[in-house]
């Protein structure tokens, strides 16, 4: 690929979403005061009040962005534009649990990952605090963590309540970057349920929350700019390849870091000739079912935000052999009962279940102009926890007074988290990049966001996405991980 050739740069990211903007913010920390960093935009800036004015979070259509092959009814859902899906996401920010970095030493089942919790808790620690997240000091049972939560729980509800006097240390106020207290940038969640585009800007952007490194002069951010392929030459990776008004460009760079989601940073590496094994491998995600609990004489829907609880009861344990974790979300909005003087007598719920990643899931660069998903189907150990399902949610739920529990026919088409594709592994036979998301072979390529999952877990990807991108502008600037305690939030 051709072009003319911009300037050059000290590094430059692709992306800014979660992964690029929580990497820029931790690598401008670092970096020295004449530094110059190029980031390239595939879409533009639609500001929260455009998005609200026109209902959606990008003028770009995801949709057409890729092909999808396989599963009939399998979809993948993101935002392409600036922030990219922190303008969509619902804001629910889980740590993964500590049993989900070591799945095979413990259960014998998927990977392990090549990096511990521990590792991480410091890291999700300062992307808690970027996001101010909100969550209950119980938690730290089962997720530990050396800090308390930056902002106070949301409330329960009362069939919440009761389930949670049912499981102690078990269900808990859901953790969410939806605000509880209103923030410098944000407002308080008012719990509409309109989350997508959250109209009262509650729940964290990059636009309300994390816009810093785009102010920071060391900065060019191109908009309308998509990356094509990596410039590589000698084992190194030389700068960008990218589309920008029409023409293709290249900008050199001592650094590239892809940060475009785990469809697209799959896609650029194979556009840019990468032939490793598992590059493109083990795309995967949760599968997702909801459910309703109709109950007799006990209101829901008086929690204060969207999804107000969450149940670690069909999580983790030795069932984790043959049987995949589940998680339980309690969403405190849906529709109400038609019954007169019992509206709210119904508890809707989410069950997110873990997938064993599948090699024959993956992303191919077959059309040159864009990326094709291939989902041949979720693994028996995923569908065997669909199938008892009923049963187990019977059992959680005994303790409240159930009358009905209807468990919707069909999977949700997706959860909306795209995992996989650029594995890390600390062997480069079986894995794309190493515990740093640093490419094993191209020391100076970064692979940032949920690619690198080599294991799914049942919880949302975000929160970690964002702590292993803190982690890698540490890693790649030499920094001691410890100090990340000492700048947390002053940088
Ligand atoms: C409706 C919805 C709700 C969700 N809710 C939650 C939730 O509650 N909790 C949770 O943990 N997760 C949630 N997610 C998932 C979450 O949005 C993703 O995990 C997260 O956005 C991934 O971050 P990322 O930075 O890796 O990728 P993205 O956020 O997808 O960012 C990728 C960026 O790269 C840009 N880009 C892409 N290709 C190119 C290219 N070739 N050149 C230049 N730029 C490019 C994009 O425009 C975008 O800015 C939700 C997703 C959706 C769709």
């Amino acid at each position: 690929m051709g072009g003319a050739v911009a300037t050059d740069f000290q590094a430059i990211v692709v992306g800014t979403g979660f992964a690029a903007s929580f990497f820029l913010h931790r690598y401008l920390a670092l970096a020295p005061p004449d530094a110059r960093v190029l980031v390239l935009e595939r879409g533009r800036v639609n500001d929260h009040r455009w998005q609200v004015a026109n209902g959606r979070s990008s003028d770009l259509s995801s949709a057409e962005s890729f092909r999808h092959s396989g599963m009939a009814g399998k979809s993948w859902r993101f935002t392409l534009g600036f922030g990219g899906g922190s303008n969509c996401w619902w804001g629910n920010a889980f740590r993964l649990h500590p049993n989900d970095f070591r799945l095979r030493s413990l259960y014998g089942v998927g990977r392990d990952w090549p990096l511990s919790y521990d590792d991480l808790e410091p890291y999700y620690q300062a992307a808690e605090e970027i996001m101010a997240v909100s969550g209950p000091p119980g938690m730290a049972r089962v997720l530990p963590r050396t800090q308390p939560f930056p902002q106070p729980p949301h409330r329960l509800s009362r069939a919440e309540t009761a389930l949670q006097q049912a499981w102690p240390g078990l269900f808990f106020p859901v953790a969410t970057a939806r605000a509880r207290l209103a923030t410098s940038g944000r407002s308080a969640c008012c719990a509409n349920g309109v989350c997508e585009i959250c109209p009262a800007d509650a729940k964290f952007t990059i636009l309300n929350g994390l816009m810093s490194p785009y102010r920071d002069p060391r900065i060019t951010l191109l908009l309308r700019a998509e990356a094509l392929a990596v410039d590589i030459g000698a084992g190194r990776a030389g700068g960008v390849v990218y589309r920008h008004e029409g023409r293709e460009m290249r900008a050199r760079s001592d650094l590239v870091v892809l940060g475009a989601n785990a469809i697209f940073n799959a896609f650029i590496l194979q556009r840019s000739g990468f032939r490793d094994a598992m590059l493109g491998r083990c795309l995967h995600e949760q599968l997702a079912v909801t459910a309703e609990a109709f109950l007799d004489g006990l209101d829901h829907f008086d929690g204060s935000t969207s999804v107000s609880g969450l149940g670690y009861m069909l999580y983790d344990g030795n069932h984790r052999r043959h049987l995949a974790a589940c998680l339980i979300e309690t969403v405190n909005v849906g529709q109400l009962r038609a019954e007169p003087g019992r509206w709210r007598q119904v508890l809707p719920l989410r069950l997110i279940i873990e997938d064993l990643p599948r090699p024959e899931n993956r992303v191919e660069a077959a059309d040159g102009e864009r990326p094709t998903a291939v989902f041949e189907g979720y693994s028996p150990y995923a569908l065997r926890r669909l199938k008892s399902l009923r049963q187990d949610l019977e059992r959680v739920l005994a303790p409240l007074p159930v009358e009905r529990l209807e468990i919707a026919a069909e999977p949700l088409a997706t959860e909306a988290h795209i995992q996989g594709t650029t594995v890390m592994g600390d062997d480069p036979a079986d894995s794309v990049v190493d515990r740093d998301l640093v490419h094993h072979r191209v020391r100076n390529l970064l692979v940032l966001g949920s690619g690198a999952f080599p294991a799914c877990s049942p919880a949302h990807p975000t929160l970690t996405i964002c702590a292993l991108s803190l982690r890698a502008a540490d890693r790649v600037q030499g920094a001691d991980p410890v100090a990340v305690h000492a700048r947390r939030g002053g940088s």
